[in-house]
C-alpha cells in the first residue's frame, strides 16, 4: 500500500507576490505534491490553510501517514484547535516534514517546546548543502553535496532541541552555517526539518530537492500500527501480576503515613 501524503500548503505569498506566482502558478504545495507524486511508493494530495479547518479536518489525518509542512507569513492564523489535531497525530505515529519558514510554524513550535528562531538575510546568495551521513534514508541517491544557486541564508544559533541526528548542514557564500536537515522523534511519529524553501526562489524544482523530501517522507512513514490512545493515562487499578505487599499509606490517607505527597 503507498504511503498517504498531505502536502500541506500556507498558499498566501502565491497570490500576492508576482514572482511567487511566477516560479509556482499552481502554487508551491502542487508542486511539492507533483515531486513526490513522481515516487510510486508514495500517493499525495494537497491542502490549504483556506480550506474548512486548513485541510486538515479529522478524516483528512487519519488517512495521512505523512503531513509536509509550508507555511510563513500566516502561521498566526493557524487555528489552535488544528495544531492540537496534528500534534496528537504525531504524537500517534504520523510523520511530520517541515520546510523552510515552517521553523515557526506553530506545530514546529508546539512539538519541539524550543523558541526554533535562528538568524536569516535575504539576498539571495550561493547555498552548498553537505550530507553529514551517507548511509541515512534521507539522502539515498544524492551526491555528497548539492549547491543551490540562490536562497535565503538561515544560520546558528537554531533554537532547537538536540537533533536526534543532523543529516544535513548548510554553507552560505556568507560564511554562516546551519544544520539544514534534523530529525526528531516525538512520541511514535518522526519528525523532519528540512531548510530550503524560500518562496521567491525555484527550490522546489531542483531534482537534488524534490529527491530529498520524497526520501524524508518514506523515512517518516510509520513503521507500525498507530498509537490511537497515546493521550490517554489510564488508571492501570488491575495489574496483571498480584502485589503482595502493597503499601497501605499510598494515597498517604492514614494517620503517620510514609508516602510522599
Ligand atoms: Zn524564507
Amino acid at each position: 500500500m503507498p504511503i498517504r501524503v498531505t502536502v500541506w500548503g500556507e498558499n498566501v505569498h502565491e497570490h500576492k507576490n508576482a514572482t511567487v506566482a511566477r516560479i509556482y502558478p499552481t502554487g508551491m504545495h502542487t508542486c511539492i505534491a507533483d515531486a513526490l507524486n513522481q515516487d510510486a511508493r508514495l500517493v499525495a494530495r494537497t491542502a490549504t490553510l483556506d480550506q474548512p479547518e486548513h485541510g486538515l479536518t479529522k478524516e483528512v489525518l487519519d488517512q495521512t501517514d505523512v503531513l509536509t509542512w509550508w507555511g510563513h507569513c500566516a502561521h498566526g492564523k493557524v487555528d489552535d484547535a488544528i495544531v492540537d489535531r496534528v500534534q496528537e497525530r504525531v504524537l500517534q505515529g504520523m510523520g511530520l516534514i517541515v520546510l523552510h519558514s515552517g521553523h515557526f510554524a506553530k506545530i514546529f513550535k508546539r512539538l519541539l517546546g524550543t523558541s526554533c528562531a535562528l538568524t536569516w538575510r535575504e539576498v539571495g546568495e550561493r547555498e552548498r548543502l553537505w550530507v553529514c551521513n551517507p548511509g541515512h534514508p534521507i539522502v539515498q541517491g544524492l551526491p555528497r553535496s548539492i549547491t543551490i544557486p540562490n536562497e535565503e541564508m538561515y544560520g546558528e544559533p537554531f533554537g532547537i532541541p538536540n537533533p536526534d541526528e543532523v543529516v544535513l548542514v548548510s554553507w552560505f557564500e556568507g560564511g554562516e552555517v546551519f544544520r539544514s536537515g534534523c530529525t526528531f522523534t516525538r512520541g511514535a511519529g518522526k519528525i523532519f526539518y528540512f531548510r530550503p524553501g524560500h518562496e521567491t526562489y525555484p527550490t522546489y524544482h531542483i531534482p537534488e530537492i524534490q529527491q530529498i523530501i520524497r526520501n524524508a517522507v518514506a523515512w517518516a512513514a510509520p513503521a507500525g500500527a498507530a498509537w490511537r490512545d497515546v493521550l490517554n493515562a489510564p488508571n492501570a487499578k488491575n495489574p496483571p501480576e498480584t502485589i503482595r505487599t502493597p503499601d497501605p499509606n499510598a494515597h498517604g490517607e492514614s494517620a503517620g503515613g510514609g508516602g510522599f505527597r
